[in-house]
């Protein structure tokens, strides 16, 4: 089968041909029926050699970490799904038996990647390919009628943010105001999320303003470029004091000061983009008080959550269709920051 891999550390990846997987016990194979493509790719493509062994990941590695597909074929003892069921799949697996895995929380897994448990396209073979191997049918949501180039997307660029944002809930009630930067993939997800379950006034941050624009048509009430003039903005469409959640999809050094000026006392802060951006923690780095979070994708619970909020219209992924052999141009595109939401590969 054709797989997007990447083979040398360094290099552009590449389409080549490799086995197709077969499912053994307990497992399921699916055929790929979308592949997101995500900037934490970017990252891991960024890594050198010795940082990649370290991640317990090896080349070739065959991209994707947010895929849906079709049930093609099913191990012995799978009875949760049948062959043609339309899913989703939930990426960050864990070891399925501890503390936070019983709750759904395998993101958090302390134990999976000592066990040699990784990620589908994070270590593991992803999504970019025909067919695509997962470990356990707890890995895997339906999609029922949602199509799955649409709402591939969930599985990441709208289950991160809205982990993020589930955790601020309490305060984002009418009135309140919470600052998004970066509105690419996870970014535009987070605005409408925000809209969704919240009160709270949405002022949207970037660099481009072809991202601020579309910041607007996804519903951020207010865009400003992202740099030092808009601390002087968030101030004066807070009363002086800033908002109550910001959500830094960047995390780029830049991004991580300019985020913990905005926030106010008692506020969250949400530093969800692995930019290599760093805080020094201290008294005086932030207004009194504040949270501040690193989330990490999130649950198999909220990805339940997140689909049921595409099925009732309240969320929709924008994105751009390419072929599974036009994947490195989507790659490209994604360096260059001209995508409009999320880049979709389809097989
Ligand atoms: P993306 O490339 O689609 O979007 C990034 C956006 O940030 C773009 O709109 C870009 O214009 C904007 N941007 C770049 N520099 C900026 C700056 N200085 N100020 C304001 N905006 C700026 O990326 P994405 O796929 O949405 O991912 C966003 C980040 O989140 C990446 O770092 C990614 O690795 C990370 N990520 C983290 C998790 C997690 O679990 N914590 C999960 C997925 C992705
Ligand atoms: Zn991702």
């Amino acid at each position: 089968m054709k797989a997007l891999q990447y083979v040398t550390v360094g290099d552009a990846p590449k389409i080549m041909t490799i086995p197709k997987p077969h499912a053994g016990p307990g497992q399921i194979v699916l055929k790929v029926t979308a592949a997101g493509v995500c900037h934490s790719d970017e990252f891991v493509m960024s890594l050198p050699a010795e940082a990649f062994g370290v991640m317990g990941w090896s080349t070739p590695l065959t991209l994707g970490h947010e895929g849906a597909g079709i049930v093609h074929e099913l191990g012995d003892g799978v009875t949760e799904f049948a062959i043609g069921d339309s899913v989703a799949v939930y990426g960050p697996w864990g070891c399925g038996t501890c503390s936070y895995c019983v709750q759904g929380k395998e993101m958090l897994c302390p134990f999976a990647a000592g066990m040699g448990i990784q990620p589908p396209g994070l270590g593991s073979p992803g999504a970019m390919a025909e067919y695509l191997l997962i470990d356990s049918p707890r890995h895997l949501v339906a999609l029922g009628t949602l199509d799955p180039v649409q709402n591939v997307s969930l599985t990441d660029a709208a289950l991160t943010p809205y982990h993020a944002i589930k955790n601020s809930l309490s305060k984002l009630g009418a009135g309140s105001t919470a600052v998004t930067i970066g509105a690419g993939g996870l970014g535009h997800m987070a605005i409408q999320l925000l809209r969704a379950l919240t009160g709270a006034t949405v002022i949207t941050l970037d660099i481009s303003d072809a991202k601020l624009a579309l910041a607007k048509e996804v519903g951020a009430h207010h865009t400003f470029q992202s740099n030092d003039d808009a601390i002087a903005r968030v101030h004066e469409l807070t009363g002086g004091i800033g908002a109550n959640a910001v959500f830094d999809f960047v995390g780029a050094q830049p991004t991580v000061e300019l985020a913990s000026k905005l926030v106010r006392p008692e506020g969250d802060l949400h530093i969800v983009g692995i930019g290599g951006g760093m805080l020094p923690v201290g008294f005086g780095a932030t207004a009194y008080d504040v949270n501040i979070r690193t989330p990490y994708w999130g649950s198999r619970l909220e990805l339940m959550e997140v689909i049921e909020l595409a099925q009732q219209g309240k969320i929709k992924v924008e994105f751009e269709q390419f072929s599974l052999d036009d994947g490195p141009t989507a790659y490209e595109r994604l360096h260059h920051g001209d995508l409009r939401g999320r880049a979709v590969l389809v097989p």
